[in-house]
């Protein structure tokens, strides 16, 4: 292709190779670097054939010594997961990156130094798939397994690293045989639910198929065995009707002058066993189906519907079962005309139409985007075209309605919401990027985030707030006594973690101000002997009405959260009960109640309004202890200074309860000019203002000048200004205040 090359058998023999060049495995049919070079030249250019080269001779050296499980030297393993990129025609960065990636994991070798030697792109893809290695999937259920493969795709920032990957496992499972059994059935387990689903999403068929059936055969070696022994019992027989079949089609097709191949198709034995499997049929039931190809030899779209009408006119076609995914390709962007027939004899037929191009994406798939492409404005860009084609797939899904099930598999960089996590377990846990210790305890349990303490990521401390990275290992500690903490709050991302805390803070707090109010009234009753539970219902349910309240909880957590004092409550208790209870009211300046009184003006006996500057709600007020109960004032009353009360001990902190429905007696003087009919003027106005006026008190100044002062009810402080606006709108007024 690139004219004669440097790299045949002679040109690398006559240099002075290293080991392991000279070992017997070469004389014996193992696959060697003479050929990669030689697979890679087919389609590379000398220059990068010779990198590749290089590559492995840096990744020879760095095994050296090395030996796999069945014996034979390591660097064989990464040489045969480059041929099968190579075949696959994958780019030069590809090819030398699986020949690198085992070397950071298994040798002295570092990142940096790849870097170094072969640039960072090559770098960062082998660094990819060494982090990969680090995860290992054990869970044996279905939905885990999901996760999983979400897990690796999201680990992954270039497509072509899990191509590599895939290409490792390839190798691993068809050298098996040194390994345990019980790393065998593992990884024969992890390849069959996790490597397989994932070549075949992004639509490497041929490596799913190949995964598939070592991942069986290695997983139920009794069950491959009695299967396969099975099909080519029957094969005999079958072989006869395929080829009569075949032959009868390609001859309809050539009298039409339709350029195109026929296969019989074998259809792999995990297929066969997983339709069995999963839909309980017999070995004869999925046997009986005969299965053929027809791949143009050309990309002449028309001609597979031309196809289509030949074979349905030459069988009869089962009704129902004719699939177009031509003009709504699958979700890995597969494309095919898909029918099933009555054959001779009735038996049934499957037939799959497609284009050359379509049967290469249907056999590489997402590989097709990352092959070499001998264009020297795309060279490098492989992983760009890859991702190329995964926007295209989701266009394809977006024309199509399919299920986006493809492209939340196939996240990579493109998808950068999710990251997965395991539990000690090896739970594959999924949780918002960004994600936390404590959002990943709450997704294991609400009560494992409740009772969080620390975190292990890693095997290693620390802090809850740390963001969590796909892969990592997270185990939660937590105590018995441990409970959320708010300032979680600030960086928990997932709303599980978000509202659980919440919730439970809130509840949390319910029960503590309850349990709070009941020992804040049950002290308050100790000073008069007596005990909360010797309260008798009937007070207690007198006590309640006064105060309007549904029960003794709701009674409870008004005093525990300071919308009531406990010593008024006890007071009004204990006057139920018949008892003196004002010397309580000495408790009510006590420091250790922070929060202010609330009243709402109606308590009755032992909280009264003063009549010398009628507060009203709204007002900014405080409490005067005295021997009959707390009498309020507003803070700006002359009569009692706020600092005389504090300078006695007497001063009671309260304010007013947020909703407050009832009137309030308030002094209102007006200074108006002392003329005839003023004051029916001034009536009318606050009656029109819907107050009560309850006492008018007249006390002229001069002649010119009244005062009069209005003692109205009013609801609120809001309710007055609205009154004192009314009357400063009558000319005659002069000045308002409250004196
Ligand atoms: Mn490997």
């Amino acid at each position: 292709m690139f004219g004669p090359s440097p790299f045949t058998k002679e040109f690398l023999r006559g240099l002075r190779l290293p080991y392991p060049f000279r070992t017997k495995q070469e004389s014996e049919g193992q696959f060697r670097i003479t050929q990669l070079c030689e697979l890679t030249e087919q389609y590379l250019e000398p220059i990068f054939v010779k990198e590749i080269y290089r590559a492995y001779l840096f990744s020879a050296n760095a095994h050296d010594g090395q030996r796999r499980g069945t014996g034979e030297p390591y660097i064989f393993h990464p040489l045969h997961a480059a041929r099968i990129l190579a075949e696959m025609h994958l780019d030069y960065q590809t090819i030398i990156a699986a020949l690198l990636h085992d070397v950071i994991e298994d040798t002295p070798v570092t990142l940096p130094q790849i870097d170094k030697s072969f640039g960072s792109e090559i770098a960062e893809i082998v660094d990819g798939v060494s982090k990969l290695t680090h995860v290992q999937f054990n869970s044996q259920a279905e939905k885990q397994a999901e996760n999983f493969r979400k897990m690796l795709l999201a680990m992954t920032k270039d497509i072509r690293v899990i191509i590599i990957k895939l290409a490792d496992r390839l190798h691993n499972m068809s050298t098996l045989e040194g390994l345990s059994s019980v790393k065998r059935s593992r990884i024969a387990r992890e390849t069959l639910e996790v490597y397989a689903p994932i070549a075949s999403r992004l639509g490497l068929n041929d490596i799913a198929v190949d995964l598939e059936k070592l991942g069986f055969k290695s997983l139920y070696p009794t069950r491959y065995r009695i299967l396969s022994e099975k099909v080519k019992a029957t094969q005999g027989n079958r072989w006869r009707l395929i080829n009569k079949i075949e032959k009868e089609i390609r001859r309809r097709l050539q009298a039409e002058q339709i350029d195109c191949d026929v296969f019989g198709r074998e259809k792999p034995l995990y297929s066969l066993y997983q339709k069995m499997r999963d839909k309980g049929k017999s070995f004869s039931e999925v046997m009986d189906i005969y299965a053929f190809r027809i791949v143009l030899n050309s990309d002449n779209v028309d001609d597979c519907y031309r196809v289509l009408g030949h074979v349905h006119s030459l069988y009869n076609p089962v009704p129902g079962r004719f699939k177009d995914y031509i003009a709504i390709p699958k979700v890995n962007a597969y494309q095919s005309l898909h029918t099933a027939l009555f054959g001779p004899h009735g038996m049934p037929i499957e037939i799959q139409i497609r284009t050359e191009t379509m049967n290469a994406v249907a056999k590489t798939g997402i590989a097709a985007h990352c092959r070499y492409k001998n264009d020297a404005t795309v060279t490098n860009a492989a992983h760009q075209r890859a991702r190329e084609w995964l926007q295209g797939l989701s266009e394809i899904q977006r024309k199509s309605g399919n299920p986006l099930e493809f492209m939340e598999s196939v996240k990579i960089d493109l998808f950068p919401d999710e990251v997965y996590v395991f539990t000690p377990a090896g739970e594959v846990m999924e949780l918002s990027r960004g994600a936390t210790a404590v959002d990943f305890a709450y997704a294991v349990h609400t009560g494992v985030g409740n009772s969080c303490v620390s975190v292990k990521i890693d095997q290693r401390y620390a802090p809850l707030k740390t963001p969590l990275e796909n892969g990592q290992t997270v185990e939660v500690l937590t105590a018995p006594w441990a409970h959320p903490n708010p300032a979680w709050l600030h960086f928990v991302v997932t709303a599980k973690a978000q509202s659980n805390i919440r919730s439970y803070l809130k509840k949390l707090k319910h029960n503590q101000v309850i349990n709070l109010g009941r020992s804040l009234l049950t002290q308050a009753l100790v000073v008069a002997s007596t005990k909360l539970d010797d309260v008798p219902q009937e007070q207690m349910r007198a006590v309640l009405l006064q105060l309007s309240l549904d029960d003794l909880d709701t009674l409870l957590l008004e005093i525990g959260s300071g919308a009531r004092k406990a010593e008024l409550v006890a007071c009004q208790i204990l006057s139920e009960m018949g008892q003196e209870g004002n010397t309580l009211l000495e408790q009510l300046a006590d420091c250790q109640f922070h929060y202010p009184l609330r009243i709402k003006g109606t308590e009755g006996m032992v909280v009264a309004l003063s009549k010398c500057c009628y507060p009203i709600p709204g007002d900014d007020i405080f409490g005067v202890r005295t021997g009959r109960g707390v009498v309020i004032h507003t803070k700006t009353c002359k009569n009692v200074p706020i600092g005389s009360a504090r300078d006695s001990g007497t001063l009671v902190n309260v304010e007013w309860e947020s909703d407050i429905d009832g009137e309030f007696p308030v002094n209102v003087r007006v200074e108006a000019l002392n003329q005839k009919g003023a004051l029916a003027t001034f009536a009318t106005a606050i009656a029109n203002m819907g107050a009560n006026i309850e006492n008018v008190k007249i006390s002229d100044r001069d002649g010119l000048q009244s005062s009069i002062d209005f003692i109205i009810d009013v609801k609120n402080r809001h309710h007055l200004a609205q009154i004192i606006k009314r009357l400063r709108s009558i000319e005659l007024v002069s000045r308002i205040t409250r004196p």
